[in-house]
């Protein structure tokens, strides 16, 4: 109607006393020059030049589990390379997610998350680390282990503060401390055991220091961090106006019988910490994106004011079936361990007369890999070329540094039916 509108007043005002001709030449004008008939491409290309939108995250762009998993399904390669199982999750899982959906359990679930979940995993972290925490001001449900990152990190960091992180780093960490204005400050672990130097850490700290962030298990490093580097940490946050972020999203799976050093152990490391996990990767359901945050009523006030803008709440028919999974099957999570320990020996064993090196993995369900007895190519290349020759997606670990280092290493996700870890290292052994 409008254009009818617009349409009319052209030709009335300058053609009042119009020929056909000139109606023509004055539809064409029109048309021409109005932004309503353009195409969508070229509306867009000439309203970005009347603006400019100078990026917050210059330097980022997709993320490498979806390059890669792309690449593969492209190629209709094994994917190896994002992190998720291949296998399905337990069907009473499934069917309890629906069992609470046909309940109508379909509303929004509480901004802190299902109280009933709240208190299973209160029970769990009880037993396994010793930890008491209030399920009221001291647990809070996220949308995976991700959001409560980005949540945290938001909670914590101003602009012009420091955050100290070890690399290589999960790909969701440095982004959002810059979204907040804060400096990442990068410390290389040591290749290739991937253990932290705390007198290097030691001396990066300052006055503008606000927060450290650690992973363990490692992801992509497969590496642990142990009760004495939490002991030193514990020293440094002691005397130190620092916070914690303790990714912890792989505490249920760690090999050889080592134990899993969280940071709720510490008494005065926990007092400072923000400890994250997720049911992602504890019940192979990474779709479903149920994490969860513990942290001291201070920092989860916090923590909540953040948490209530990004999603207000997180799916309730999960929350509740993970609830009610873990109140009668919680075994299961505590069989993860040799879960993976035995498909990460298999693949191990499976990679036996291989020109891959592995770099020994203590936990998470993540093998890295030596290549260099086999190319000389940048590791983002070689993966490529993986992919696409041999048709087994892997992961370039030197995404994981801020500038790239490159030890020509690759990540493989052996979170994978045993059949399908079989072909891949049928392939592998023989590049
Ligand atoms: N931290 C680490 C170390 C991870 O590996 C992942 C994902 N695999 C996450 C956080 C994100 O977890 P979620 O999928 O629950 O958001
Ligand atoms: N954490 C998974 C990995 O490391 C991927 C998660 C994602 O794709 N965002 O592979």
């Amino acid at each position: 109607m409008n254009i009818c509108c617009i349409f009319g007043t052209v030709i009335d005002e300058s053609h009042r006393s119009s020929s056909k001709k000139n109606t023509f030449v004055a539809i064409k004008f029109f048309i021409t020059f109005n932004p309503y008939f353009f195409s969508r491409e070229k509306r867009i290309t000439q309203s970005m030049s009347t603006f400019s939108l100078s990026s917050k995250l210059p330097h980022v762009g997709t993320t490498i589990f979806t390059v890669m998993s792309a690449l593969a399904k492209e190629q209709h390669a094994i994917n190896l390379s994002q992190g998720f199982p291949d296998f399905p999750c337990d069907e009473k899982l499934i069917s309890l997610v629906s069992k609470y959906m046909r309940k109508h359990f379909n509303q929004y679930a509480p901004m802190a998350g299902v109280m009933a979940l709240r208190e299973q995993i209160v029970e769990i972290v009880q037993e396994m680390y010793g930890a008491t925490y209030n399920p009221e001001t001291e647990v809070t449900i996220t949308t995976g282990a991700t959001e409560a990152l980005f949540c945290a990190i938001t909670a914590i960091v101003k602009e012009g503060d420091e955050v100290l992180v070890f690399e290589p780093a999960y790909d969701s960490y440095i982004p959002a401390i810059e979204l907040c204005g804060g400096v990442p400050v990068c410390i290389q672990l040591e290749y290739p055991s991937y253990k932290v130097d705390w007198d290097k850490v030691k001396r990066l700290i300052n006055q503008r220091t606000r927060l450290i962030l650690i992973n363990t298990p490692q992801n992509p490093t497969g590496s642990i961090l142990t009760e004495e580097d939490l002991a030193e940490l514990e020293k440094l946050v002691r005397t130190n106006d620092i916070f914690v972020i303790s990714d912890e999203v792989y505490e249920h799976i760690i090999f050889d019988d080592l134990s899993h050093a969280s940071v709720a152990r510490f008494p005065d490391l926990a007092a400072k910490s923000m400890v994250i996990s997720s049911f992602g990767k504890s019940m192979h359901t990474t779709g479903w994106k149920v994490g969860f945050c513990l942290a001291p009523p201070k920092l989860t006030r916090e923590l909540r004011k953040v948490h209530q803008y990004v999603t207000f709440s997180t799916s309730t028919p999960f929350q509740y079936a993970i609830a009610d999974y873990l109140k009668n099957h919680r075994d299961e999570i505590l069989h993860l361990s040799s879960f993976y320990q035995q498909k990460r020996d298999l693949f191990l064993q499976l990679m036996e007369g291989s020109r891959f090196k592995p770099i020994p993995c203590s936990g998470t369900y993540f093998q890295l890999m030596n290549y260099s007895a086999i190319s000389n190519k940048p590791d983002q290349e070689f993966a490529q070329w993986l992919t696409k020759t041999h048709k087994v997606a892997s992961v370039p670990v030197s995404v994981f540094y801020r500038f790239k280092e490159d030890h020509k290493v690759v990540r493989f996700c052996f979170a994978k039916e045993d059949e399908t870890l079989k072909q891949a290292a049928e392939i592998l052994r023989k590049v």
